[in-house]
């Protein structure tokens, strides 16, 4: 059963070929970790989020070898590119000169100089930016007033820069507010929602390693998709393997059905009552399913106790009816009782039927 979220609209831009804002599909981001000097590295690190399925991929631009890089970067990468800039202007200006689909900076470590340069050259070139907010480099007049980095201070903050923006007729971008502080974020965001409508790129700054930031990310990004909130996002993760970033991205939006095309599997934990081995079963399916483009929900239940309630609000419904013996639903209605060596493969078929 797939409950629909209700999402807030928001202005449209584009990273490339991917749209931003506006009800768009919510697209993944990650972010590399080489040195962007490295043309070969990072590509490779760009093809392993590409095959994870990230929509688009940030490299940190910090020297101007760096940006120079973005050419053949940008080039091959065959995702949409953003350039991460911060402190040096420069530094953003030659990122778009060199091809990049959008920069990201955080406009308070930028001059007002810079800011009014940068803005310029993507007018000229028709490039987008990212206003990237952190609750860890608020604006200090900001700052003193709240004297901490909550909720309302990143909120000033993104209210500050959009109309340092919208001076210069400039309204291309989207805008970040991240926190380390789950709650802080989740704050900001729902507060910055009701008083903007450019898009929003969601994310918790820093959350941690791979455990702690999952769960700090599902609980953040997931509360706020849940509100309708949200545009794009990204998973921070202490990782070498950006590739899990991605995957719990996606995982998140699955998880709230705005997955446009994707398998949802229901599954229980199991217990003494388990007729069939559901743990195989569910990671088979998840598997085989991978690359599914349907919007679809499957759930695989170790015994009758939530099994058929389960199975009549799935698209396909298993169950454990006997000792190593599925009954197998689809839309409602009981279409087979199979042994549970030949579930995946059946059920795998009848995906493809539907
Ligand atoms: S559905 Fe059945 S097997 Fe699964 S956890 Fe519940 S009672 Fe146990």
């Amino acid at each position: 059963m797939i409950v629909n979220i209700e999402r807030k609209i928001t202005r449209p831009i584009r990273v490339g070929n991917v749209a931003i804002g506006n009800l768009a599909g919510i697209s993944v981001q990650t972010m590399t970790n080489t040195n962007t000097e490295d043309v070969d590295a990072t590509l490779t690190q760009i093809q392993d989020a590409v095959a994870a399925k990230a929509d688009i991929v940030r490299v940190s631009c910090n020297t101007q070898k760096s940006t120079e890089a973005l050419k053949e970067i940008v080039k091959s990468a065959g995702v949409p590119i953003i350039a991460d800039i911060h402190f040096n202007h420069k530094r953003a200006i030659e990122a778009i000169e060199n091809g990049t689909h959008c920069i990201r900076i955080n406009p308070s470590n930028i001059t007002e100089h810079g800011l009014i340069e940068i803005v310029r050259c993507a007018v000229a070139n028709s490039a987008p930016i990212r206003l990237g907010l952190n609750s860890g480099s608020i604006e200090r007049g900001i700052l003193d007033r709240y004297k901490e980095p909550c909720a309302d201070a990143l909120v000033d903050s993104a209210l500050l820069n959009i109309q340092k923006l919208e001076n210069m007729n400039f309204s291309n971008f989207k805008i970040s507010v991240k926190s380390s502080n789950v709650k802080t974020t989740i704050e900001a965001y729902r507060k910055l929602s009701v008083r903007s409508d450019y898009p929003l790129h969601v994310g918790v700054t820093e959350a941690g390693t791979i455990l702690s930031g999952t769960i700090k990310s599902s609980i953040g990004i997931g509360a706020l998709l849940a509100d309708g909130i949200g545009d794009t996002i990204r998973v921070s993760l202490s990782t070498k393997d950006l590739r899990e970033e991605v995957r719990v991205g996606r995982q998140i939006l699955k998880s709230l059905g705005l997955l446009r095309n994707s398998i949802d599997i229901v599954s229980c934990p199991t217990c003494a009552r388990t007729l069939i081995d559901v743990i195989s079963i569910a990671r088979d399916l998840e598997g085989a399913t991978e690359n599914t483009e349907k919007k679809l929900t499957v759930s695989v239940l170790g015994c009758v106790v939530n099994g058929i309630g389960e199975a009549l609000n799935s698209d396909i419904g298993i169950f454990g009816f006997e000792k190593g013996v599925a009954k197998i639903y689809t839309n409602g209605k009981e279409v087979a009782t199979i042994k549970e060596q030949e579930i995946v493969k059946f059920v795998t078929k009848k995906i493809a039927g539907l």
